[in-house]
């Protein structure tokens, strides 16, 4: 296979080899790798709840009363009691009369939208899209149109020029995973509202944030919409791993019936469900949580607002610090490793050319005395 020996080499020379680091301890912010002891600026455990007590062990209880895995699609004898008490409490959470979970966010994106669009019909999918949502608008076959990122004129003039009888799909996330930007929900799901299209709302990074509950999108903007399919992860605030979406009885039937990636693959793992069941409980009854989250967000601007960096407009926990060149960006990330401060290079294709980044997210979990440390570093370095 000379050919992938090539390709790599190519890789390499444009600076976006990519490399798996092993972490070899993790309490909280705190990690360890190659015996160093870090403070992690680059998950997505936004509450800090993946290492709490209560969520470990409801997992680990899972495991006792379960096993350790569902063992068949849920079609056929992986749908387990809990799994249908996530989607309850989930849709609750959300404000939808009911749910349904996947074994990841990308399997429910790659699941759901095909199911609900195909050839003839019409995708118009926001630029800074999330790969599972572009993957999955590929994978639909549905005429796939783009958007420059929130622009909502050019949104309104691409449905204005739809067909009255295409079915039309808006694809856009809440809060941009890359850029950590607010998409413009409100004048979306107006637009939506008048042409007769569907608003597919990823909150992979907003489930936990948003909103002074943490519900999402929905509360932070006190809007509410028909024709809004709700989507989101458990795998960042909710401190677990699966995807799952909020919709109605008559569309959770339909998915169950046509969402390939739901039919075709083991149910969630249960521990998987107990741990975010557990998340999810004590996000609603610690709303604290998700105050002590936006608290940080707010020290860390002021922060490195003092230091010169330039901050967006939307106080969300994800922080681009745009350096422009890969390998520049990979050096930035190494030295601040050296300062005990692990943020990762983000590079292309994650995001455009000329635009790598440190990108920094921030959790409840973080102390005031990491995210200094956190400045007074990127302040030694860019
Ligand atoms: C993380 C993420 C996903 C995928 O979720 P997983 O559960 O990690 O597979 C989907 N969409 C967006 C915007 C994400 O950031």
């Amino acid at each position: 296979m000379d050919w992938t020996k090539k390709e790599l080499e190519r890789i390499q020379a444009r600076g976006l080899f990519r490399s798996l680091k092993a972490i070899e301890q993790k309490s909280g912010t705190r990690i360890e790798i190659c015996g160093k002891r870090l403070v992690n600026f680059c998950g997505n455990d936004y509450l800090g709840l993946a290492g709490d007590p209560r969520v470990k062990k409801a997992g680990a209880g899972a495991v006792k009363k379960w096993g350790t895995s569902a063992s068949a699609s849920r079609l056929v004898s992986g749908n387990f009691s809990i799994h249908l008490e996530l989607e309850n409490l989930l849709a609750k959470f959300k404000g939808a009369e009911t749910g349904l979970v996947f074994p990841s966010g990308y399997q429910a994106n790659l699941g759901v939208i095909p199911a609900l669009v195909g050839k003839g019909d019409l995708i118009l999918s926001d630029e800074w899209n999330h790969s599972s949502l572009i993957d999955a608008s590929r994978l639909s076959s549905a005429t796939v149109k783009i958007f420059p990122h929130s622009d909502l004129s050019a949104l309104k003039k691409m449905l204005a020029g739809a067909k009255p009888s295409q079915k039309k799909l808006i694809l856009v996330e809440s809060i941009y995973s890359m850029d950590g930007d607010l998409a413009p929900l409100p004048e979306i799901v107006e637009l939506a509202e008048k042409f007769s299209a569907t608003v597919y709302l990823d909150e992979a990074h907003s489930t936990g944030v948003l909103g002074k509950k943490g519900k999402g999108a929905l509360e932070h903007f006190q809007i509410s919409g028909k024709n809004l399919i709700l989507m989101g992860t458990l795998s960042k605030a909710l401190a677990s791993q699966g995807g799952f979406v909020c919709v109605s009885k008559a569309m959770r039937d339909f998915l169950v019936n046509r969402a390939r990636s739901f039919i075709f693959s083991t149910g969630l793992n249960p521990s998987a469900v107990a741990s975010a069941l557990k998340a999810l409980e004590i996000i609603e009854s610690e709303p604290e949580r998700v105050a002590k989250l936006r608290g940080n967000i707010h020290f860390a601007r002021q922060e490195l607002e003092k230091i010169g960096v330039a901050l967006g407009v939307d106080p969300t926990p994800i922080i681009p610090v745009i350096l422009g060149d890969p390998d520049q960006t990979v050096s930035a990330s190494k030295k601040l490793l050296v300062r005990g401060i692990f943020v990762q290079a983000i590079r292309p294709p994650s995001v455009p050319r000329s635009q790598s980044r440190l990108r920094i997210s921030l959790s409840a979990g973080h102390t005031r005395k990491e995210i200094s440390l956190l400045a007074k570093s990127l302040a030694e370095i860019i």
